[in-house]
C-alpha cells in the first residue's frame, strides 16, 4: 500500500489530543493547534494548552522522559561543566538541604529529613521534567466531560521484595493501606464481560495475522490448535505447557542449578528442550524480571520466575514472590504515592488530610510548589548541570548546585546535597568523586521501557474478540491492555464497552543477539530519536492489526495518545550471565553509593533494584549518612 494511503487510512493526520515538537517548540493540538488547523473546538477532544501547563498531568503527547527534559543531558554527559557555571555573586539562594531528583526517592528523602531535624528545614527538591515523581508519572485526560486517569510509569506499591520497616512505615503514614486492595480492583471487565488474555500471532513472523483468544483459559492444545503454526512447533509448545519431563534427568539439583545459570532461557528452550525454532518467536516478548529478554535472561532467573519448561526438573525456590499484591494499584500508579509525599513536603499545595481515599481526585496546585515563603520547594524544568563543595570535600562547610532554568544557569548553595538521580549521570555531576566511584556509578545502564497510554472511544472490539490483553511477542509493542481504572477515593472506573477507555502499550525496545548493557544502550538510543508521528504510526497500525477483526478503526476510535518514554527505565539489576560474581560488598552499586563530604547518594540505581521500597530505602539511607556525618543523630 503506498504511504500517504496508509497514514490517511490509519489516521495520522487527524485531530487527536497529542504535543508536537515544531521547531522545538511545544505545540499542543487542542486549542491553539485546533484553531489554526480549523479544527472545530468540539472535535478536540481534551484540554487545552494553557490548562496543560498549568497542570503538567494534561499534558498529552511525547512525556516521560520528554525531550525538552533530557536534552541538558547530552552536555553534562560530555563534561561540559567540568568548572562551576555560576559566579559566587550569583548565589542568591541558600538551602539546608538541596536534592536533585524529584522522584519517589528524592521526596522520601525530603521527607526523611524533615522528620529527623524538624519542618522548619530549607529544602530545595530540583528536577529537569516539568512534573515531579520521576518514573511515577500521572497521564490525565478529559474527554466527554469526564476524567481518564492512567499510570506512565510506576504502578505497583507492593514488589516481590520485603518491604523494610522504614519503607512500610512510610506507605503507612501515607494513609496507604495496601491490604485494601481488593476492595478496589475493578474485575468488571474480567467477571461481567469474561474477557481474558489473547495472543497475536503476527505474519512477520507466523505467517498471518491471527488473535487467538483464551491463552490460559483454554486447555493449551486446544488453544494452539487455534493458531498459525507449524506442526512441530504447535507440538513442542504443548509440551512445554503442560507437564515437562526432567530435561536434565542424571544431574543433581546443584548441578542443574550451576548448568541453568550460565545458559540464557533461548538457550534452555532450544537446546535443552529442544523445541523447534518456529516456536521460538513465542518468547520474544519475554520481559522477565527487570525486562530482560529471552536471550539475556539467565534460564535460572527464568524458571525460578515460573516460566514455562522447567516443571520437570524439580527444582525447588526458597524464595516467595509475592506479585499478587500488584493488584493493588492507583489509577495513576505510584504517581498517587509522589503525590501524597508533596502534600506531606508543601501542605498549601495540596491542602487537607489527604490518604488513599482521597489523594486520586485531590486538586494539586502547581503554583505552591515553588513559593518563596515554604520551607520546603520543588523547582522543576530545573536541571541541575554540576555539583561542587565549596573546597576540599571532607573539609567543606557547604554544597553549590548549578541547574538550568527558564534558558539560563543558576545556582544555589547548600549545607547538604542529595542525588536521588541517576548514578550514571552523577561522575558528570561531581567529577571530583574518587576514580573507583566514578566507575562503579558507571557501570549500570538503565533499562529502556515505553509506557503508552491511547484513550479509545469506546471497547467494543475488545469485547468481541473476547479479550481484554492482548500478549503481542513479534509486535512493536509486545502488551496491550485495556486499562478500567481502580475505583478508588471518588475515581469511577470503566465497566460498559461503550465507555470511552485507557489502553496499556508497553514497550521494551532492545537489539536481541547483544550483550545485556548493549541491549540497553540500543534501546535508549531508540527511544531518543523516535519521533513522535513515528510512535504514533506503530501504535495506529498495530493496534488496527491487532482489534481490526473486531470492528476497531484506528482512524476514528482514537481520541488521544499520550507516550511515556523512558530511555532511563528500571535500576540495573545483576545477573549470572551479565554480571561478575563477587561479594555483596564490592558490587558496584554498593562503592558507587558511598558519601562524598556533605553529598550522599539516594535513588534505586543505589540499591540496584527497580522498586518503589528501594527508591524509599535509599532515601533514608542517603539522609542518615548526612546526619551521621555531621553528629545530628
Ligand atoms: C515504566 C516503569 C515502570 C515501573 N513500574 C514499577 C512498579 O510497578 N513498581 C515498582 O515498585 N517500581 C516500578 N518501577 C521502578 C521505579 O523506577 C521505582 O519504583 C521508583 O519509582 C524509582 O524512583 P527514584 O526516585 O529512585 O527514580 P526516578 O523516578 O527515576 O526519579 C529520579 C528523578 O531525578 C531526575 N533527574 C535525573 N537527573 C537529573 C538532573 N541532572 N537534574 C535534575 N533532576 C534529575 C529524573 O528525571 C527523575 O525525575 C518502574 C519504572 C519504570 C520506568
Amino acid at each position: 500500500m503506498d504511504k500517504t494511503r496508509e497514514h490517511r487510512d490509519l489516521g495520522m493526520g487527524r485531530p487527536i489530543a497529542r504535543r508536537d515538537f515544531l521547531n522545538g517548540v511545544a505545540i499542543g493540538i487542542t486549542g491553539a493547534y485546533a484553531a489554526w488547523n480549523g479544527i472545530s473546538a468540539e472535535a478536540a477532544p481534551v484540554s487545552t494548552m494553557a490548562e496543560a501547563a498549568q497542570y503538567p498531568p494534561l499534558q498529552t503527547g511525547l512525556r516521560g522522559q520528554y525531550p525538552a527534559a533530557v536534552e541538558e543531558f547530552e552536555r553534562i554527559r560530555q563534561g561540559k561543566f567540568t568548572q562551576f557555571p555560576v559566579a559566587d555573586s550569583e548565589l542568591h539562594e541558600e538551602f539546608d538541604l538541596v536534592i536533585v531528583g524529584g522522584g519517589i526517592s528524592g521526596l522520601s528523602a525530603a521527607y526523611f529529613y524533615q522528620t529527623a531535624l524538624g519542618a522548619e528545614q530549607r529544602i530545595l527538591i530540583l528536577d529537569n521534567h516539568d512534573d515531579f515523581g520521576g518514573h511515577a508519572k500521572r497521564n490525565e485526560f478529559q474527554y466527554r466531560e469526564r476524567t481518564f486517569i492512567g499510570y506512565g510509569g510506576t504502578m505497583g506499591i507492593e514488589t516481590p521484595y520485603p518491604y523494610s520497616y522504614c519503607a512500610k512505615a512510610l506507605i503507612k503514614e501515607l494513609g496507604i493501606e495496601v491490604e485494601r486492595g481488593a476492595e478496589f480492583h475493578n474485575r468488571e471487565i474480567e467477571e461481567k464481560h469474561n474477557l481474558g488474555i489473547g495472543v497475536f500471532f503476527d505474519r512477520e513472523h507466523f505467517g498471518e495475522d491471527r488473535l487467538v483468544a483464551g491463552a490460559g483459559r483454554l486447555p493449551w492444545k486446544t488453544f494452539f490448535e487455534k493458531a498459525p503454526l507449524s506442526e512441530a512447533a504447535r507440538k513442542d509448545l504443548i509440551r512445554l505447557h503442560g507437564k515437562n519431563p526432567d530435561y536434565l534427568a542424571g544431574s543433581s539439583e546443584a548441578e542443574k542449578r550451576a548448568q541453568l545459570a550460565r545458559m540464557s532461557y533461548q538457550e534452555f528452550l532450544l537446546k535443552i528442550a529442544r523445541i523447534n525454532p518456529d516456536a521460538l518467536p513465542l518468547f520474544l516478548g519475554e520481559g522477565g524480571r527487570n525486562n530482560k529478554r529471552v536471550d539475556t535472561m539467565p534460564a535460572l532467573e527464568a524458571a525460578r520466575h515460573g516460566a514455562i519448561g522447567f516443571n520437570g526438573l524439580g527444582l525447588k525456590f526458597e524464595e516467595s514472590f509475592n506479585e499478587g499484591s500488584y493488584l493493588f494499584h492507583f489509577p495513576d500508579g505510584n504517581a498517587s504515592v509522589a503525590r501524597l509525599l508533596v502534600g506531606k513536603l508543601i501542605p498549601a499545595a495540596l491542602p487537607g488530610k489527604q490518604s488513599m481515599n482521597t489523594i486520586v481526585r485531590a486538586p494539586l496546585d502547581y503554583g505552591k510548589l515553588d513559593a518563596p515563603d515554604s520551607p520546603v520547594r520543588i523547582r522543576l524544568s530545573s536541571p541541575v548541570v554540576r555539583v561542587q563543595h565549596d573546597g576540599p570535600a571532607e573539609s567543606a562547610r557547604a554544597v553549590r548546585v548549578a541547574y538550568r532554568c527558564d534558558g539560563k544557569l543558576r545556582g544555589v548553595r547548600a549545607r547538604h546535597c542529595i542525588l536521588a538521580c541517576y548514578n550514571g549521570f552523577i561522575p558528570s555531576l561531581l567529577p571530583e568523586l574518587p576514580e573507583r566511584q566514578r566507575e562503579a556509578l558507571n557501570y549500570p545502564v538503565k533499562v529502556p521501557m515505553m509506557y503508552t497510554n491511547v484513550l479509545l472511544r469506546n471497547w467494543s472490539a475488545f469485547e468481541k474478540l473476547g479479550v481484554s490483553a492482548i500478549s503481542a511477542p513479534g509486535m512493536y509493542h509486545t502488551d496491550c491492555r485495556l486499562d478500567p481504572g481502580t475505583t478508588v477515593g471518588g475515581y469511577r472506573g470503566v465497566s460498559t464497552p461503550e465507555e470511552p477507555i485507557l489502553v496499556h502499550l508497553m514497550r521494551n525496545p532492545n537489539k536481541p543477539g547483544l550483550p545485556r548493557k548493549e541491549q540497553n544502550r540500543a534501546g535508549q538510543q531508540e527511544l531518543l530519536s523516535t519521533t513522535f508521528e513515528q510512535f504514533e504510526f506503530q501504535i495506529r497500525s498495530q493496534l488496527g492489526r491487532m482489534l481490526g477483526p473486531g470492528g476497531f478503526d484506528p482512524a476514528s476510535d482514537i481520541a488521544a495518545i499520550t507516550v511515556n518514554r523512558w530511555p532511563y527505565g528500571y535500576a540495573y539489576t545483576y545477573d549470572t550471565l551479565a554480571d561478575p560474581d563477587v561479594p555483596p560488598e564490592q558490587r558496584p552499586h554498593v562503592i558507587g553509593r558511598q558519601r562524598f563530604g556533605r553529598v550522599t547518594i539516594a535513588n534505586a540505581d543505589a540499591g540496584a533494584a527497580a522498586f518503589t521500597n528501594q527508591a524509599i530505602d535509599e532515601a533514608h539511607r542517603a539522609v542518615q549518612e548526612l546526619l551521621v556525618h555531621e553528629g545530628l543523630t
